[in-house]
């Protein structure tokens, strides 16, 4: 829609005024830093950063209605720089101006019912959001399209030659980053740290594909973080981590286009979403405080965070509930087929711990929960999701074994309406399917197949037919005996009842 077609009280906020005042805030002793530095970790402290806006309060004088309505009219505009995650401009990255911001086709991403069946199996009113379907397949891209139009700025304003962007990755940071590195080709290089034999084949293609220079490291994913801190605290890059708040200041966009979906209306709404790094769940939380200070929504939403018992940090910190006794302890993590989740360090938990306390006074009542589910539950409740429609990967199963869990424990009830993240495509993680079905999966895994949900190819070669086409070339009797007797084999096994002639 062209400009003086939106109604003219609109008009004037359709384009974003371009401000803020964003500073790198030490979550540990609060010093502040200036954005165009490369900071990472707090030099007086070692803390790590949030990314607020010194300005936030000057969003105020819009009421939230007519946020809400300069949301919903801006959606209409067809200007690529707000046609993703920075539809919420103001909100992401007031700074950056249009030019520089990078859209590759990231974020709203579609909300999708679950059907009467798997309503009725899990017991409650649930939808996944489908962050598999951003443009490398994960919500990651959300995070990166923030960072890397901060780069891309960045560069511009300061006349940078080539930046080495790096990261840690569990497979799916890394897709992102090269993806994203690659479409500013001679501006951003980038390189990226995975652990050895701990992603999944298509996750390694990904950053291979966008001509990443990929390093394999013998360890798992906290040793590749720890290697990757170093770097940035030493030498010069752009680290792309969700340690670097920029990553999660995109991520909030996740939140804003729930409240947008449910028309800002977020009463008796759970959100459930995986727990690796925790960069996402802090994200989520962060965002949702953001639209309810500002007024644009009402209600904050419960959230429940998710982990395996194979990587149960957060969910052991936040067991004991005397926020007293409380004490942090990092695990040491076995298999997960959440491998994407697979963290026992989360970099991000010092901005949980400060955020779910935040959201929990603000809210007047505990609505940040953590609950834990098995592998075996993890596998079962992905296939179940997938047979019902849905393309959730094995992050997404942990979001629907966690709803259940959750509404076993008496954490969510009946009557509420739960929104749950699938935050990659199936086809991902999808070699866990394959284990699955075959029965292989190597025993620390502890997934034992049930005979009902596995499904594998019926290679069908019927014993009175002479000759198949990839043995030899057909003649047209052979051909048509092939074609009536195959037919008639498949129909016997579908049990298909013949045209009455
Ligand atoms: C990164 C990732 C997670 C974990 O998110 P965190 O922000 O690290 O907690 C979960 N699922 C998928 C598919 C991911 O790529
Ligand atoms: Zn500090």
């Amino acid at each position: 829609m062209e400009l003086d077609q939106f109604p003219e009280h609109i008009r004037s906020y359709l384009l974003p005024k371009i401000g803020g005042n964003l500073v790198y805030r030490c979550l540990q002793c609060g010093t502040e830093y200036p954005i165009e530095e490369f900071l990472y970790t707090c030099p007086k402290c070692q803390g790590i950063f949030m990314l607020p806006d010194k300005d936030f309060d000057r969003l105020k004088e819009i009421p939230g209605h007519l946020w809400q309505e300069i949301f919903n009219y801006r959606k209409m505009l067809h200007l690529p720089a707000l046609k993703g995650i920075f539809l919420f401009h103001e909100f992401v990255a007031p700074l950056i101006p249009l030019e520089d911001i990078v859209y590759l086709g990231e974020g709203h991403t579609p909300i999708v019912e679950a059907n009467d069946y798997l309503k009725e199996l899990v017991g409650c009113r649930f939808y996944y959001k489908n962050d598999g379907l951003n443009p490398s397949a994960s919500f990651k891209d959300r995070g990166m399209a923030c960072a890397l139009s901060y780069a891309n700025y960045l560069i511009r304003k300061k006349n940078l030659k080539e930046v080495l962007a790096i990261c840690a990755s569990t497979g799916d940071t890394s897709a992102s980053a090269a993806l994203y590195a690659s479409y500013l080709r001679g501006k951003v290089k980038s390189a990226v740290l995975l652990p050895q034999g701990k992603v999944t084949t298509q996750q390694l293609a990904q950053p291979l594909g966008h001509g990443a220079t990929v390093f394999e490291i013998p360890g798992v994913f906290d040793d590749c973080m720890k290697v990757v801190e170093y770097l940035a605290d030493n030498y010069h890059v752009f680290l792309l981590n969700s340690k670097n708040p920029w990553r999660i200041r995109g991520q909030e966009s996740y939140s804003y286009e729930i409240a947008q979906q449910f028309d800002y209306n977020l009463k008796n709404k759970v959100v459930v979403v995986p727990i690796g790094n925790a960069g996402n769940i802090t994200a989520i939380m962060n965002g949702f405080l953001n639209f309810y200070k500002v007024g644009i929504i009402d209600t904050l939403p419960k959230i429940v965070g998710v982990q395996s018992v194979h990587a149960n940090p957060v969910y052991l910190y936040y067991l004991e509930p005397d926020p007293q006794k409380r004490k942090w302890q990092p695990v040491k993590v076995k298999p997960s087929c959440a491998q994407a989740a697979m963290i026992g360090n989360p970099v991000s938990m010092p901005r949980v711990m400060q955020l779910v306390e935040e959201y929990n006074e603000l809210a007047g009542e505990q609505k940040i929960f953590v609950v834990e589910v098995t592998e075996q539950e993890i596998m079962d409740w992905m296939l179940i999701a997938n047979r019902n429609g849905h393309i959730a990967c094995t992050q997404g199963g942990e979001s629907l074994a966690g709803l259940v869990r959750a509404l076993e424990r008496g954490v969510v009830s009946t009557d509420e309406e739960v929104i749950l993240d699938s935050t990659a495509h199936m086809l991902k993680f999808i070699g866990f399917q394959q284990m699955y079905f075959e029965d292989k999966f190597p025993a620390e895994y502890e997934v034992k197949p049930r005979e009902e949900l596995k499904n594998l190819p019926k290679l069908l070669r019927p014993s009175n037919i002479s000759y198949f086409p990839n043995e030899k070339t057909l003649t047209t009797e052979e051909f048509k005996e092939f074609v009536k007797k195959m037919a008639k084999a498949i129909a016997d096994s579908l049990n298909l009842q013949e045209k009455g002639r």
